[in-house]
C-alpha cells in the first residue's frame, strides 16, 4: 500500500516537532503580521481558525527553508488545502507512484 505510506510520510520525523516550537509560533505571528493577514493567492483577509502558515519552497527537512521568513507565507485554508493537493499529485505523478 505505497498510498498510505505516504499518507504517513514524515510522521515522527524531526522537523515535525518545530512546529512546536515557540521558536516557530513567534516566527509564525511575525509572517501573518507582516502579510497583515491575508492570504498571498486570493487576497481574502483570513481569520484565525482559516489562516496557514506556508512554506513557498517546501522545506522537506531543510532547516534553512524551514526557517526562513522570506520562505513562508500566509494562506488561507482554502487555497492552502488546493495548492497543497496539486503539489501532491503533481509530486505523485513525477515520481511514478501512479503507474
Ligand atoms: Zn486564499
Amino acid at each position: 500500500m505505497r498510498r498510505g505510506f505516504l499518507l504517513t510520510w514524515g510522521m515522527g520525523a524531526p522537523w515535525r516537532r518545530w512546529y512546536k516550537t515557540t521558536r516557530w509560533q513567534r516566527l509564525r505571528d511575525e509572517v501573518f503580521l507582516r502579510d497583515l493577514c491575508t492570504c498571498r493567492r486570493c487576497g481574502r483577509v483570513t481569520s484565525d481558525d482559516a489562516r496557514v502558515c506556508d512554506h513557498v519552497e517546501p522545506h522537506r527537512g531543510d532547516e534553512r527553508l524551514f526557517w526562513d521568513a522570506a520562505n513562508l507565507q500566509t494562506l488561507c485554508k482554502d487555497c492552502h488545502d488546493r495548492l497543497k493537493q496539486s503539489e501532491e499529485q503533481a509530486s505523485l505523478h513525477r515520481r511514478g507512484v501512479w503507474h
